[in-house]
C-alpha cells in the first residue's frame, strides 16, 4: 500500500488545484508530471528578462470571483486587458470585430448604414456569434456577417481545427462574437488579470505544501496499471485504495483501445527581434493558409509595460494535426469539438464505469475546451465531491 491519499496525474491547473486543496485538508497527495516541469500548458519562463509562455500565450480573465480569489491566494497580479488587431485585407482591425472594425473595413456612408442597422437588430452593447449573425435575412447585415466571415473567420478556423467552421460546435467560433458597440477588448470578463511573476511562480506557491510530493518527468502510465474489470488501480504493482485524479488523455490511459480522440496541436515558433515587433500583443491573421500558414503572432512583452526596449520576443502559432509520434505537433492543445469525436471520448468514459476512486478531471481527460478559470472552478468543485 502507497502511502498516499491521492494521486494526481499532471500538474496543470487541474491537477495543481486538487493537490493544493486536499493537501491543504491534511490529506498526503502524489503528482506525477511527465514534464520536467510544473505549470501545465501555462507553464512561463523568464527569457532575457521578458516572460515567455512556453506553450503560447496565456491571459487570465474570468467572472468567477471564487477561481480568482483563490488563485489571488498564491501571487500578486496586474490588471491586463487583451486587446487583439487581425491583419484583414491590408489593414490593422481590432477583433473581435466591433463598431470601430466596420469604420476601418467600409467608406464612410456605408460603414454609418451598417452600424445603424447592426444596432437596430441586436441592440447596443449585444455581442452577436458569428454563425447567429449569418442567420440573419435583413440583406445589409446578411453583406456584413459574410464579410467578417470571410474575413475573420473562414481561414482561421480552418487552419486552427482543419476542417470548416460549420463542421465544428459552434461554441467555437462563439468565443469571439462581433461586438455591437466600441468594445475592442479580447475578453468582457469582470476579472482581467496577469500574475505579477508569472505562472510558473504561483504553481511553485500551489504545490510548495509539505504533503505533496512530486514526481517530473515521469509518465502515469509507467507507474499506475488498471483492472478495468474489477476497477481496481494499482500503483507501482500494488493496489491503491486512495482517489486517483487524471488530468491527461483518457484515450492515452486506456492504450487507445477505442482509436484515437482527435487533437488539434500547435508549432510555436520562437524568435527574438530588434525593438518592438508589432502594434499589439496578439495580432491575427485570418488569412488564407497560403498567404499567411500561421494563425497569428504575440509579442510578450507587450502584456507589460516595463519592459526592454531594444529586443523582443515572440511565438508564431502554425496549427497541425496532433500527432503522438511526430517530431512537431506531438502535443494535444486543443480537443476536437464534433459529434464523433464526442461519441468516442464518451466510450472510453463508459470503459471506467467499475471504478469508484478514479476522476476525470482538466482540458484533456475531459476532452473540454476550458479556460483556465474553468478549471480552477471545476478542481474546487471535485475536492468538495473528494
Ligand atoms: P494541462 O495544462 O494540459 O495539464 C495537464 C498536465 O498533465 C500536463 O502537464 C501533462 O504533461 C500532464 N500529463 C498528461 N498525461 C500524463 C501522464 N500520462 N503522466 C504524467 N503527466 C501527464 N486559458 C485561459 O484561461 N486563457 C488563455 O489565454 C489561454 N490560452 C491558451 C493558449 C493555448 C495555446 C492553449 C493550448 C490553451 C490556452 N488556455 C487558455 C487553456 C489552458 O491552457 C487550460 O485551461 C489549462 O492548461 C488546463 O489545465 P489542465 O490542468 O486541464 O491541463
Ligand atoms: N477565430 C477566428 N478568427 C479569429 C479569432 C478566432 O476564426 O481572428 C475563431 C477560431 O475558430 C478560433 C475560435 O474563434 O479557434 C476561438 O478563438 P480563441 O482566440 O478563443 O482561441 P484560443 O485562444 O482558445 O486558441
Amino acid at each position: 500500500m502507497s502511502n498516499y491519499d491521492v494521486i494526481i496525474v499532471g500538474a496543470g491547473f487541474a491537477g495543481a488545484t486538487v493537490a493544493q486543496q486536499c493537501a491543504e485538508k491534511g490529506r498526503k497527495v502524489l503528482i506525477i508530471e511527465k514534464r520536467k516541469h510544473i505549470g501545465g500548458n501555462a507553464y512561463d519562463y523568464m527569457l532575457d528578462g521578458i516572460d515567455v509562455h512556453a506553450y503560447g500565450p496565456h491571459i487570465f480573465h474570468t467572472n468567477n470571483k471564487e477561481a480568482f480569489e483563490y488563485l489571488k491566494r498564491f501571487g500578486d497580479f496586474y490588471p491586463y486587458e487583451h486587446r487583439v488587431l487581425g491583419h484583414i485585407q491590408d489593414k490593422l482591425v481590432p477583433i473581435p470585430f466591433n463598431l470601430k472594425s466596420i469604420e476601418l473595413c467600409f467608406a464612410g456612408k456605408i460603414a454609418d448604414e451598417l452600424k445603424e442597422v447592426l444596432i437596430k437588430e441586436y441592440g447596443m452593447g449585444n455581442k452577436v456569434p458569428i454563425m447567429e449573425l449569418r442567420k440573419n435575412n435583413n440583406p445589409q447585415v446578411h453583406m456584413l456577417a459574410d464579410f467578417i466571415f470571410e474575413n475573420v473567420f473562414k481561414y482561421y478556423t480552418m487552419k486552427q481545427w482543419g476542417l470548416k467552421a460549420e463542421e465544428i460546435d459552434p461554441a467555437v467560433t462563439a468565443r469571439v462574437p462581433v461586438n455591437v458597440s466600441y468594445d475592442d477588448r479580447y475578453f468582457n470578463d469582470q476579472y482581467q488579470y496577469m500574475p505579477l511573476n508569472g505562472y510558473t511562480a504561483l504553481f511553485e506557491e500551489m504545490l510548495k505544501d509539505d504533503n505533496i510530493d512530486i514526481l517530473l518527468n515521469t509518465d502515469a502510465k509507467d507507474h499506475i496499471d488498471l483492472d478495468l474489470d474489477k476497477g481496481k488501480i494499482y500503483y507501482r504493482g500494488k493496489e491503491f485504495i486512495g482517489k486517483l485524479v487524471y488530468t491527461g488523455a483518457l484515450d492515452e490511459l486506456l492504450d487507445y483501445k477505442l482509436g484515437e480522440l482527435p487533437y488539434r496541436s500547435l508549432d510555436l515558433v520562437l524568435e527574438k527581434h530588434q525593438g518592438t515587433f508589432q502594434k499589439a500583443a496578439t495580432e491575427n491573421y485570418p488569412g488564407n493558409i497560403e498567404t499567411y500558414p500561421y494563425t497569428r503572432i504575440t509579442e510578450y512583452k507587450l502584456f507589460k509595460e516595463t519592459y526592454p526596449q531594444d529586443y523582443t520576443y515572440t511565438h508564431t502559432e502554425y496549427p497541425l494535426a496532433y500527432k503522438r509520434d511526430g517530431e512537431k505537433g506531438n502535443i494535444p492543445y486543443y480537443p476536437i469539438f464534433t459529434n464523433e469525436n464526442d461519441k468516442k471520448y464518451k466510450a472510453y468514459v463508459n470503459e471506467l464505469k467499475n471504478f469508484h476512486n478514479l476522476y476525470l478531471l482538466g482540458r484533456l481527460a475531459e476532452y473540454h475546451y476550458y479556460n483556465m478559470d474553468a478549471i480552477i472552478a471545476k478542481a474546487l468543485g471535485l475536492v468538495c465531491k473528494l
